[in-house]
This record gives C-alpha cells, sequence and structure tokens, in this order.
C-alpha cells in the first residue's frame, strides 16, 4: 500500500451561537462558572480540539448510512465502509485498511478573532467568554432547580480549520473527498460541542478551499 498524494482542506469555523466544549475539571475556580471550555495552557486561548471535531463528523457519518454499533463507533474494517477508511476502524485491529486518511488539526483562533480577544483582555483584564446560565425546571413545582453556569466561546468567533487527507493507492479519491465533505456538512446541520439541542454550538465552515481552490458545501 503506497502513499499517493495528500489533500488539503481549509477554511474558517465560524461560530454562529456560542459554542462549548469542555475543558478539563482542573480549570474549575471556586465560584466561577460550573463548565469552562478547553483552552490552551499557555495561552489561555479556546481552541477546537481535532478529536472534536473528527468525532463529530463521523457519528454524523455513520447515522447517515445507518451503522448501528451499539453507541461504539463503527469497527467494520471493510474495505467498503469509507467511515473506517478515512477514520479508522475503531479497535478492529485486524482490519487491511491500512492508516487512518484524516487528519484533523486543533483548531486555533484565527487572527482577527485573537486580536479581539487579545484586546479584550487588555482593556478588562480577562479574555471574553459568555457565561449562559441554564436552568433544570422541576416539572411538578414548576420551578427552576440547580442553576449551572456553562462558559461558552461568544459567537462570531473563528477558528482556522484544517484537515489533511491522506490517499493510498487503493483508494478511491473522489468518493473519499465526498465523505469528508458530507461530514463538515452534517456538523453544519447539527452542532458542535455541548449544548446543541439547547441551542449551542451551531458553526458554518466559511471560506472553503480543497487543495487552494476554493468550494462549497452542498
Ligand atoms: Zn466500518
Amino acid at each position: 500500500m503506497k502513499l499517493v498524494k495528500t489533500k488539503l482542506f481549509q477554511g474558517i469555523i465560524h461560530c454562529e451561537t456560542g459554542l462549548h466544549i469542555g475543558g478539563s475539571s482542573d480549570e474549575i475556580e471556586i465560584g466561577a462558572v460550573d463548565m469552562t471550555v478547553i483552552k490552551h495552557p499557555v495561552s489561555g486561548e479556546p481552541y477546537i480540539p481535532g478529536s472534536s471535531l473528527k468525532g463529530k463528523m463521523r457519528s454524523s457519518l455513520e447515522r447517515e448510512k445507518g451503522v448501528d454499533s451499539r453507541g461504539e463507533p463503527c469497527g467494520c474494517g471493510g474495505n467498503a465502509c469509507m467511515v473506517c477508511r478515512i477514520f479508522g476502524p475503531h479497535k478492529n485491529t485486524r482490519h487491511q485498511l491500512g492508516p487512518t486518511r484524516i487528519i484533523v488539526r486543533d483548531a486555533n483562533l484565527n487572527t482577527k478573532s485573537r486580536d479581539e480577544m487579545q484586546k479584550h483582555l487588555r482593556e478588562r483584564g480577562i479574555m471574553f467568554f459568555e457565561k449562559k446560565t441554564e436552568n433544570i425546571i422541576d416539572r411538578f413545582k414548576g420551578m427552576a432547580l440547580h442553576p449551572r453556569s456553562m462558559e461558552r466561546v461568544p459567537m462570531d468567533t473563528d477558528f482556522d480549520l484544517e484537515i489533511v487527507l491522506q490517499v493510498y493507492d487503493s483508494d478511491n479519491e473522489i468518493q473519499m473527498v465526498k465523505t469528508v465533505k458530507d461530514g463538515l456538512t452534517w456538523v453544519e446541520k447539527t452542532y458542535l460541542g455541548k449544548g446543541g439541542s439547547r441551542g449551542s454550538g451551531k458553526v458554518t465552515f466559511n471560506n472553503l478551499t480543497l487543495d487552494g481552490q476554493p468550494f462549497s458545501l452542498a
């Protein structure tokens, strides 16, 4: 099996609403928000882990194809399974598919959003995040219980998207490219991160290019 070429997808991940991708609980300070967003340990800037976007693309594609994997990612390892071929055959160690084809980079703030966050930091001493408080309603008493606060990356924040697709000699390049585009389309149609059913995590992929050539999602 020979690596023939790599395809490079680039673009902007634009937050249409606040976005919450959880950080580690180590970062929680007393009296601060209950659920913080993931941030770079050094810069303190939020980012979208490649694993979050990759996982969401994968699970959406599996649902579209009606994969019955009982809550686990598909591990069929079949030659015809684009999900296993591109995203890796999960725990299946006996497959003949070769390496995972997709590389989803961590998406960092793009220059414009970084400048805005840094400006906010200089002027107010803190990086700018939204705090969304959610109540759980007691249906019998009609009262709000345990309000929780969730930190979110504010709407209109932009992150740099970069995905590399490795094409081997045994691969159907056109079909693989289409599957990656479908995965991105599904993320746009659903959400990224936590709280999607309650209004968080709506993103669009803008200024998309494939090997430098502009394209748009269906
Ligand atoms: Zn599979």
